[in-house]
């Protein structure tokens, strides 16, 4: 879970989920600044108005519209890939290692991590899928190729390491994280990622993008036609 991306998610049964949220995340930045600047404008003595009130309700009500339909919208998906356990990287791990503070604060506030957890653990729970919490640390910064985890980068959804594996960081990570929990030989090659965006209404399929495709979707691309399943039990 990050600011670029809301959740990355990848099954052992070779699926990879990406749900996209800059534009959300600028939206929920932008009714903030606008708060601040309520603020700084009211008379001495006074901490709040019905304007900034309003705000407040406006952002806590569609950021909760979004994770609420992103819980759901996956939870489907997984349902219908037969997934009986998630597991949930604890994201205050990841806020404190990489994130710059500024980042950190708008992030936390923004993902109300608790209350995600809770609404996804409530969700699993009607679709009989148990949620575990669990470290990701490092799972960010390190290489799915060769297992380095100081001599490589991130720039945006880039992850690049000294070996020259070049990948998607989220992905690559969410990967690398269900390697940890479930065993290194349960996950195996990946179809093409799923990408969703927030429209206010829905999470929808964003149509493939051409990728630089690495060695694994190659090899998933030939045997599974090209990850149709994954467009089974959208909403
Ligand atoms: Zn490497």
């Amino acid at each position: 879970m990050g600011a670029n991306n809301l959740v990355a998610c990848t099954t052992t049964t070779g699926q990879q989920y990406l749900y996209e949220g800059r534009d959300l995340f600028a939206d929920f930045r932008e009714t903030t600044e606008e708060i601040a600047r309520l603020q700084s404008k009211l008379r001495e003595g006074r901490y709040s108005s019905h304007r900034i009130r309003r705000l407040y309700r406006k952002r806590t009500r569609r950021r909760d519209h979004a994770q609420d339909a992103l819980v759901r919208d996956l939870m489907e998906r997984l349902y219908d890939e037969g997934i009986a356990t998630v597991y949930v990287g604890n994201l205050t791990d990841v806020l404190s290692e990489h994130w710059s503070a500024r980042v950190n604060e708008k992030t936390h506030q923004f993902w109300a991590y608790r209350s995600f957890i809770d609404r996804l653990a409530t969700t699993a729970e009607e679709y009989g899928i148990t949620v575990e919490v669990e470290s990701e640390a490092y799972t960010t910064a390190e290489c799915p190729v060769c297992g380095e985890r100081d001599d490589t980068d991130r720039d945006g959804d880039v992850f690049r390491c000294s070996c020259g594996y070049e990948g998607h960081a989220d992905l690559d990570a969410s990967r690398t994280f269900l390697k940890r929990q479930a065993g290194e030989n349960t996950v195996g090659s990946m179809a093409r990622p799923v990408r969703l965006k927030w429209d206010d209404h829905n999470w929808s399929e964003l149509p493939h993008s051409p990728e630089r495709a690495s060695p694994n979707e190659e090899r998933t691309d030939r045997s599974t036609g090209n990850g149709k399943l994954a467009s089974v039990g959208t909403a």
